[in-house]
């Protein structure tokens, strides 16, 4: 049975949803005023990963996710950038669509945009200034935290050590510093929609609420996001839901550990940071996948080159594995049973890979246990290709196929490892661009532009830098 670490409670609990075989998921999406990094990637992957293993298990799962494409942040920038802040959220909203879909990263079922939803929320704002729970300045609407008893229950804390132990910024219009904002004006110059308490837009928390409510439901199963979200976003959450509705919110909150970059704290402004479209074209998509799985998702993880070098060489590990597979399934490889007590042994293990991989990832989504289990298949894959004599070597692709299913969930290796190319065809290729290469030194540049061209039509993309001519495979070609 899965067990889950819940926010909410400190422990690793069973987990269960509401209703029985169907799973009600939210997670929280990007503000769109960019491209995402490395670290806005890490939920994105590993809640993807979870989504999918719940399927695995049986469950029948509905994914929302929200879209913020209206937030102070999009303002500034698209001021910055001198056109209109829906433009700006557009061109990043599908930016953001794009690297998912190269990330692997399957779509939310419901992917909710903040601007579609603007109606929902007046109403839910209402709602809670009739119950006494929001309150009106000079067109703005805050939420009176000290109403809501239970507020602090998702952080651990008292609403005193919130108040002293966080920066909640002095403003005179609110009752209370740890009040915070469900509705906005604006300025004329701003985005705004007409609403009971004059032109404005919605706080940043009250869109998760209002969205994670219209699509699954009052009482949702799992609320995950980043640990950086904890407090204050989904302490509020909880408090515009919960204090509207009467009931609880979520029933499992869980949390992703933050991405370090280099060993340090990743920061846009110390420039400290990845987009992740820069590291899919040095590494692809399974590489960084498996990245982020061979890590627990509640742990720190720490991007560097080294370590996603490491993941591609694991990757490329299981691929050559199923290269050898693949060699022997042209020849005759025997029968269906096993014949040598090698081959009885050999079969065991591989039926009984499932049980253990799903033990291990039961385990809070253990991921790197999971993975563990497929490379003891590779590995007892490998050896039983040396000393097998021949008879039972169809168990190979037994265990390749297993390994195919049981990585499913973490949308690994079920490709032909295009992305991490290897061997003869890399040397090929090595080969092709030197000789591109010299032709270029000697100025032929037709033929040069040529061998771009056809390669470029065949899926492989090539890139003149300072420092040498990279390629890389794109997929989508393939
Ligand atoms: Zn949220």
């Amino acid at each position: 049975m899965l067990k889950l670490h819940n926010t909410l409670t400190g422990k690793t609990e069973e987990f269960e949803p509401l209703e029985k075989g169907k799973v009600r998921f939210y997670s929280c999406g990007p503000t769109v005023y960019d491209y995402f990094h490395i670290g806005n990637a890490r939920p994105f992957i590993v809640f993807d990963g979870l989504r999918r293993y719940l399927e695995f298990k049986g469950y029948e799962v509905e994914f929302t996710q929200n879209v913020t494409d209206l937030d102070d942040k999009i303002i500034n920038r698209a001021e910055e950038e001198g056109i209109e802040p829906n433009a700006l959220a557009r061109k990043y909203a599908d930016a953001y669509f794009e690297d998912l879909n190269r990330l692997g990263v399957r779509e939310a079922d419901n992917k909710s945009r903040v601007t579609e939803y603007i109606p929902d929320i007046i109403e839910h704002v209402e709602a809670l200034v009739e119950k006494g729970y929001g309150y009106e300045v000079d067109g703005d609407v805050y939420f009176r935290v000290k109403e809501f008893d239970e507020y602090g229950k998702l952080s651990g804390r008292s609403v005193d050590d919130l108040k002293s132990g966080s920066r909640v910024e002095v403003d005179e219009r609110k009752e209370d510093p740890l009040d915070f904002a469900l509705w906005k004006s604006s300025d004329p110059e701003e985005p705004g929609w007409d609403s009971p308490w004059g032109r404005g837009r919605p706080g940043w928390h009250i869109e998760c609420s209002v969205m994670a409510q219209q699509t699954l439901g009052e009482t949702i199963d799992i609320h995950a996001g980043g640990q950086d979200l904890i407090f204050p976003h989904h302490e509020n959450e909880i408090a515009q839901s919960e204090a509207r509705t009467g009931e609880q919110f979520s029933r499992y909150w869980v949390h992703n550990g933050l991405l370090r970059y280099e060993g340090d704290k990743m920061s846009k402004s110390l420039g400290n940071f990845e987009y992740a479209r820069n590291v899919l074209d040095d590494f692809g998509k399974e590489t960084v996948r498996y990245f982020y799985f061979s890590t627990h998702y509640r742990k720190p993880l720490n991007f560097s080159e080294k370590n996603l070098s490491d993941a591609e060489s694991a990757v490329k590990k299981v691929y050559e594995f199923f290269n050898t597979v693949d060699e022997i399934e042209t020849q005759e490889t025997g029968g269906q049973t096993p014949n040598t007590e090698e081959g009885k042994e050999f079969s065991r293990f591989i039926e009984s890979a499932e049980s253990r991989f799903v033990e291990e990832v039961d385990k809070d989504f253990n991921t790197p246990g999971g993975l563990g289990v497929i490379f003891d298949l590779v590995n007892e894959g490998n050896k039983f290709r040396e000393k097998s004599s021949g008879g039972d070597l169809f168990l190979l692709k037994k265990a390749k196929d297993t390994i195919r299913k049981l990585a499913s969930p973490l949308g690994l290796f079920q490709g032909g490892g295009e992305d991490t190319l290897r061997g003869l065809e890399e040397e090929f290729l090595e080969l092709l661009l030197n000789v591109r290469n010299e032709l270029r030194d000697d100025q032929h540049w037709e033929l040069a532009d040529r061998i771009r061209s056809e390669l470029k039509e065949i899926g492989v993309v090539i890139k003149d830098r300072e420092e040498g001519t990279r390629w890389k495979i794109d997929t989508d070609k393939l």
